[in-house]
């Protein structure tokens, strides 16, 4: 095996023989193709072995007839700074969730920071130093996107304008701070989509004493760009309130698996049944209080697909072209010009499944054989997941 580069740009990089290639597109899962090619961390051709130009390839990756998918999304993380999570005292866990298939994690506010400063001045700098802190550290090679600031009463327009020049594009859950009323939220969430950042409410239950109920007229009022985990984190509204969401809402409907998982299963076939799986996008919510979840989004996938009864190629778009487009990511589908950030998969070893997709709806987790980002190999085998049957080698 070649020595692998793991920092820098990746020069060509040839991916060849794939058995079953997902897209990350809704509207077409799976592709019929055997081959990408990477040009310095970006895609540049998918297609057929005899229509790629392999030729002067730095790195020649044989995938042994495995499954490549883009790298997972996970849209509901609370990180604080570095591979580092107070809420349980944990060192690498975005590494770790990185063995998981994730590449690309999105904040929902660094809410676990100890001594979290609730004055504007202090959420304002907290989150501009949470976003730059991020942008230049990557645990694993995984794109954490953060500086998700929790507004508070009292902020007014200039504050998100000064938050937007600074380079915050996210807002953290709303509800987790002062500001919880659905009118309050309503204008502030406003002015943060003026100026070109995205936001989220919390819908449901405290996820911690102390923190707050967002009930069903709230989220509908707020009308923030993600419905928070719809379905609770951890408590959920109603099924029936949850539903309604999906109906009288148009924004993405977030599900994480720090939530009631009954109703994690109803907001995704409601928004089969209303015929917008597009917006569905999956997360895990750790490190929040059911822990660091390294295979958190996995699992997600499996519980949608087996007990869903959702087709679980369509299951993995919500965990990843869904979510890239929904928060404007270059990321999560296999098309040129896309980052080149994968997460190779096969059956685990003894699975009754017959292949990869059988045994999702079987109820089981697929094993990670490799994880790119950038057209990088992070890791080879899973060290979390239960082992491939199959993996790729670098050649
Ligand atoms: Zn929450």
């Amino acid at each position: 095996m070649a020595e692998l580069q793991t920092t820098g740009v990746s020069g060509k990089v040839v991916i060849k023989n794939i058995g079953l290639l997902l897209s990350g597109d809704i509207d077409q899962p799976i592709l019929d193709a055997d081959t990408i090619v990477i040009n310095d961390g970006l895609i540049v051709a998918v297609g057929k072995a005899k229509d790629c130009d392999q030729s002067h390839a730095t790195t020649v990756i044989e995938a042994q007839q495995t499954c490549v998918c883009p790298g997972l999304i996970d849209s509901h993380v609370h990180p604080v700074f570095g591979d580092w999570t107070p809420r349980q005292n944990q060192l690498g866990w975005i590494e770790s969730t990185m063995h998981g298939g994730v590449t690309t994690m999105v904040s929902a506010g660094e809410v676990h920071l100890p001594g979290r400063p609730k004055d504007i001045v202090g959420l304002k700098a907290l989150a501009i130093t949470a976003q730059r802190a991020f942008d230049n550290f990557r645990p694993g090679g995984v794109k954490v996107i953060a500086g998700a600031p929790i507004i508070e009463k009292g902020m007014v327009e200039q504050d998100f304008k000064d938050l937007a020049d600074a380079g915050v594009t996210l807002l953290g859950e709303v509800g987790l701070g002062t500001v919880k009323a659905g009118n309050e939220a309503k204008e502030m969430v406003g002015w943060a989509r003026k100026y070109g950042i995205q936001s989220t409410i919390h819908t449901g239950g405290p996820s911690v004493p102390g923190s707050g109920y967002i009930d069903k007229d709230t989220v509908l009022e707020a009308d923030a760009d993600v419905i928070g985990h719809i379905n609770g984190g951890h408590t959920s509204l109603s099924e029936q309130h949850v539903c309604e969401l999906c109906e009288k809402s148009s924004r993405a409907i977030e599900i994480v698996h720090n939530g009631n998982e009954k109703v994690a299963i109803a907001a995704a076939q409601a928004a089969l049944q209303l015929k917008c799986p597009h917006r569905v996008i999956l997360g895990t919510d750790g490190p929040a209080g059911s822990g660091v979840q390294p295979l958190g989004m996995l699992r997600m996938i499996s519980l949608l697909s087996a007990l869903g009864n959702i087709a679980p190629e369509l299951v993995f778009c919500f965990a990843t072209g869904n979510t890239a487009r929904i928060r404007g990511l270059n990321c999560g589908l296999i098309e040129v010009g896309r980052a080149a950030d994968f997460v190779f998969l096969d059956k685990a070893q003894h699975s009754a499944g017959s292949d990869m997709l059988d045994s999702i709806t079987r109820g089981d987790l697929p094993g990670v054989g490799m994880v790119m980002i950038d057209g990088l190999v992070r890791c080879g085998r899973s060290r979390n997941t239960p082992p491939a049957t199959r993996i790729p080698v670098v050649e």
